[in-house]
Formats: C-alpha cells, structure tokens, sequence
C-alpha cells in the first residue's frame, strides 16, 4: 500500500497544473505517493496536459476524467472512493495552498496516532473584506444551525487516515457538502494554520452566485432548523394576531373605536403573506433536494481514467 494519495480536482486548469506537480515532486522526493488528479468536465486542454504529466510520471499519477463538469465536491468523492493509501490528502490545483505543507500533515499524522486527519485553516484569507465577512457569516451560522461543528476557514485542504476515508466514501448522499461530511464522520481532528497563496493563473471557479448555492446547499445537507424555524414563526405572528385582535375588541367595546381598517389590514396581509412565502420556499428547497435525493442518480460519471489496474 502507498503511503499517500493526493487527490486534486481540475476544472478548466490547464496553466496550473504542471507547476503544481513539480511542486508536489520537489516536496514529497522521499514519500511513496500518488496524485489522483480529478478532471472535472473541464472545457479547457486540461485532460491534454494531464495525460502528458502521466505520460512522463506513471509511477506518480492517476487520472479521472468525468463525463462533464459535476462540481469540486464530486471531484473529492471520486478520488476518495478511488484512493487506497495509507494517508490521503485532498489540495486544490491552483497552488494557493501549497504543497509545502503535506510534509507537516503528514508528520503531524505519524507522530500522533490520537489524530485521524488534519485540517488546514486558512489563516490570512487574500480576499475582499465583504467576501471574509460573509464567508465568516456563514460558517458561523451554519455552525448554529447544525449538530455538526465548522471551524471558521476550514477548508477542503486536509488530510486523512484510511479509517476516515472509508467511512466518508460509505455516505451515499447525492448533496454532497464535503466540509460537513468531513466534520459529521466525527474522528479526532488536528486543525492546523497555514497562509493561503494568491492564485497562480485563471479565476476562481466560485463567483458570488455559485457560492449562495454553495452556502444554500450547506445549510440543507446539514439542518432541519430552517423547517422548524417556520413553525416558530407562524407561532409567533399568531401571537402577535391574537394580542391585536383582543386589543380591537377592547377599543370597541369600552371606547366604541372601530380602528381604521384599510392600513391595518394592508400591513396584516403583506406581513403574513411574505411569511408564507418565505416558509413556502423553505419547504419547497428541502422537497427539492429530497426529490433529487430519491432518484438515486449516480454523484458522478466517469468517461476515462489512467493508471488504475482495472
Ligand atoms: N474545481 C472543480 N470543479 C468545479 C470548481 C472547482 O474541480 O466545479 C476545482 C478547481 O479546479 C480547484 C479547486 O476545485 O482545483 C478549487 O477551486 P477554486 O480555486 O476555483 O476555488 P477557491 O479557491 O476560489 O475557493
Ligand atoms: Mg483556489
């Protein structure tokens, strides 16, 4: 068995990915590893050069290609399922989080058999004040909302025991938050800090729309709280009615005041009405995923793959 399985989702990479596996030789010269790259349906020449790197470096490389861009979660899960090492690490191919700091996962890993992974945590976040505010926001909302524990700046970046992956790769969900699934496998956690490096070429893939689905998704994989949320809401505004509605009785009958109906009423209807749209929409994001859930479709399709035995 390998010491090492590092697992790297691709999508539309293709400036990034030879520095990044001259950079994982440079640092891993004495580990006997492997990198399972992830080609995620990228449109670029990505596959191109990652059949190359494993052209030039068998013994050293795997690649997965999917039928078409699923998402990095996918990606994760893929290589998981495929991995069989001792360790296994999960990095971006972007080179922001640098592969310097396997080395310290591991040593982390063989010096302290009580830890099953180590999580990095991004501390020096090179982004947008109002991007930090709301990521942070979010963890920490999500962090109440669910029975699971999220660390602020806790990535993806981490490594693994073989005990770990096994049991994330048993979790069948189509909804696949891996930053959950990660803490919800429970396993004694090392979390380490490490300086998040500015991206080498291309774009983020995680622009604001597709990260408000990201967070969307979070919060459905891991809470049934929004639910309960609108049972308490509608106990509330119920309340409130009833309070209002003694109080109209009472002006009738003790200062005969029929109080003035039509704003009343306006600010009554729009209030509830919009309650009832928003817990609607609750209802119907959970139906939602419970409905893609009973489909069973497969997390992934694979059309190639390079260096696996069967
Ligand atoms: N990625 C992927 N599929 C996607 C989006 C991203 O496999 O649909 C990969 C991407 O190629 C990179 C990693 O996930 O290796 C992180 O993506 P990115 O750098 O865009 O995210 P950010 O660092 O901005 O959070
Ligand atoms: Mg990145």
């Amino acid at each position: 068995m390998k010491t090492l399985d590092i697992i790297v989702p691709c999508f539309n990479e293709e400036m990034n990915i030879n520095q990044f596996h001259n950079s994982i030789k440079d640092n891993l010269e004495r580990i006997n590893y492997t990198v399972i790259y992830v080609n995620d349906g990228s449109i670029d020449n990505t596959l191109s050069v990652l059949k190359n790197i494993y052209q030039t470096d068998k013994k050293h490389t795997k690649i997965i290609s999917f039928s078409r861009n699923f998402n990095k979660d996918a990606a994760i899960f893929a290589g998981m399922q495929y991995s069989n090492a001792k360790y296994t690490c999960i990095i971006d191919a972007d080179m922001q989080q640098n592969p310097k700091y396997i080395t310290q996962m591991i040593k982390c890993l063989e010096h302290n058999s009580d830890y099953d992974q180590v999580a990095m945590i991004n501390s020096n976040r090179k982004e947008k004040k109002l991007t930090i505010f709301l990521k942070r926001c979010f963890y920490k909302l999500l962090d109440a909302l669910s029975d699971v524990k999220f660390v602020d700046g806790a990535s993806d970046f981490r490594m693994m025991r073989k005990n770990v992956v096994e049991a994330i790769v048993k979790l069948s969900e189509n909804n696949r938050f891996s930053k959950g699934l990660f803490s919800w496998v429970g396993f004694n956690t090392c979390y380490m800090s490490y300086n998040v490096e500015l991206r080498q070429n291309g774009q983020s893939k995680f622009g604001f729309k597709k990260s408000i689905k990201y967070a969307i998704d979070g919060i459905l994989a891991f809470s049934v709280k929004p639910l309960r949320l609108a049972t308490y809401i509608g106990f509330f505004s119920s309340f409130i009615a009833l309070l209002l509605f003694i109080e109209v009785i009472i002006e009738k009958i003790f200062w005969n005041n029929p109080v003035s109906g039509y704003p009343t009423i306006m600010c009554a209807i729009l209030f509830l009405g919009g309650i009832q749209l928003i817990t609607i929409g609750i209802l119907g994001e959970y139906l939602s995923k419970t409905y893609i859930e009973t489909k069973k479709r497969p997390v992934y399709i694979i059309k190639e793959k390079y260096g696996f035995k069967d």
